[in-house]
């Protein structure tokens, strides 16, 4: 006797690499009597999330794993619900009633706060409000940035914590042939910022930076790139002390010292990375204007306080000190991410990416976290359910942007970037973004 064939419905909510990989996941595992109905939510009317809002300008490169989106995109399977927004527009609990599955790829976006005197002044910034302003994301287009100061420092020894200061510290003209917003191309190029700080709390063997973005720095033609190499030469020892030094940390710590070790270009663009520096008040009459650092240092491995503090004259100051979820009502966020067992929340949902596990990992890493959530979610499935979806559950006249219309924004952005020799040219205001969907595509 042959199998019934089983038709589910899956309501993916995240349009970012998360969301797509688990597309791809539920794609990959269709079988002639296992077939999955894949709609991808998304609040923007655009998709791809951090490859779009996220990865920097003049790291190209990574963003072409959206060709890896369109392809999923292409399946027949699978449908782009963008301009919608839980909460907002659509319940979780009609979205649960209405599909067979719901994941939750709804990212990490807010900024974690240092919490410290200071840190609400004007030009006291987040990662989280910085990297979509010069990104385009639509929501950040108004963030009040000022960039009349000579010094900035950026908070965290992390990978955003890089790309903010190489976005500060590089000759603006470096960007011309990216998609960065033109708003803030404009604007970093009335920047007075010649020195940007970054400023780990922790020894140089701690930091959290990829080797890869390391090796970078010293590609940087216009701006020099300063380690103090004593503090490299000290973080070798105690590393060597420790025992066996794993190949990550290795690269990292040489890469690091190539650095220090490099004769200086005599450039007036300067980046320079500090490390056992933990920021403990930010000074200024109504903005920015000074940060008070307490000086740490390493013994057996701890990292101790000490009575020593020191302080950077800047008119900026950024934290990258990492992301939390934001709240979705009727799911529990805990330490910054929803609350879930190996990718389950409870009944029929589900979380993939940094809503799961926290704001760690590169692009790469959610598609082996997808895949494991969707092998679990397959062991879990019960018999089908018999709904419509969510076209049902939106209001008459809600302009969703689909594939279709997607594709007429995503060719007009790059047609406009074709003409300034950038890749694409982005667009970032929501009602023009709808309007371009609305387009009729001339033959
Ligand atoms: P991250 O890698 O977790 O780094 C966060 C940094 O903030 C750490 O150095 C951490 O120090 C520091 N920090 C945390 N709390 C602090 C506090 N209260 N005061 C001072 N410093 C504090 O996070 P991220 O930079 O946001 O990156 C998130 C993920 O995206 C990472 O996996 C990253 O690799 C990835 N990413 C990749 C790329 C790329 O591939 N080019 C680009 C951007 C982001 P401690 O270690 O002491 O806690």
């Amino acid at each position: 006797m042959t199998q019934p064939v089983k038709k589910y419905r899956i309501a993916i909510v995240g349009a970012g690499p998360a969301g797509y990989f688990t597309a791809q996941a539920f794609q990959k595992a269709q079988t002639e009597d296992l077939i999955f109905e894949i709609d991808l939510i998304e609040k923007l009317p655009t998709p791809w999330g951090l490859v779009r809002s996220g990865v920097a300008p003049d790291h190209q490169k990574i963003k072409t794993v959206s060709k890896v989106f369109e392809k999923i995109a292409m399946e027949p399977n699978f449908r782009l619900f963008a301009n919608v927004e839980i909460g907002k527009d659509v319940s979780l609990k009609d979205l649960r009633d209405q599909y067979d599955v719901v994941v939750l790829a709804t990212g990490a976006s807010i900024g974690r706060k240092i919490g410290i005197p200071g840190e609400d002044l004007k030009n006291s910034l987040s990662a989280a409000e910085f990297v979509p302003w010069y990104n385009a994301h639509p929501d950040f287009v108004e963030v009040e940035i000022d960039l009349s100061t000579d010094t900035a420092v950026v908070i965290g020894a992390g990978n955003v914590a890089m790309d903010i200061a190489r976005i500060l510290a590089i000759d603006p003209s470096e960007l011309d042939p990216t998609d960065i917003a033109e708003h803030a191309i404009a604007k970093l190029k009335q920047s007075n910022i010649r020195k940007v700080i970054i400023c780990g709390r922790r020894g140089p063997e701690h930091a959290a930076f990829t080797v890869l973005e390391l090796r970078n720095l010293l590609e940087l033609e216009n701006t020099e790139v300063f380690i103090d190499s004593k503090q490299i030469d000290e973080a070798i020892k105690r590393t060597l002390d420790m025992g066996e030094v794993e190949k990550d940390l290795k690269n990292n710590i040489e890469a690091m010292r190539n650095i220090a070790i490099r004769v200086k270009k005599d450039v007036f663009r300067k980046l320079e990375i500090k490390f056992l520096s933990t920021p403990f008040e930010i000074k200024g009459q109504g903005k920015v204007e000074e940060i008070i650092f307490q000086k740490s240092k390493i013994e057996n491995g701890k990292i101790i306080k000490t009575n020593d503090s020191f302080s950077i004259k800047a008119g900026l100051v950024i934290s990258a000190i990492g992301y939390d979820s934001i709240e979705i009502p009727g799911i529990t966020v805990e330490s910054g991410r929803i609350n879930n067992i190996a990718g389950h929340v409870e009944r029929n949902v589900y979380t993939v990416g940094w809503a799961k596990r926290g704001p760690t990992g590169l692009i790469g890493t959610n598609k082996s976290d997808s895949n494991d959530v969707v092998d679990l979610i397959i062991e879990n499935l019960k018999e089908p359910k018999k709904t419509d979806g969510i076209v049902k559950l939106l209001k008459a006249g809600h302009e969703v942007i689909n594939q279709q219309a997607w594709d007429k924004i995503n060719h007009q952005e790059i047609s406009n970037g074709k003409i300034r020799n950038k890749p694409r040219s982005k667009i970032s205001s929501k009602s023009e973004l709808i309007q371009i969907s609305k387009q009729i595509v001339q033959k």
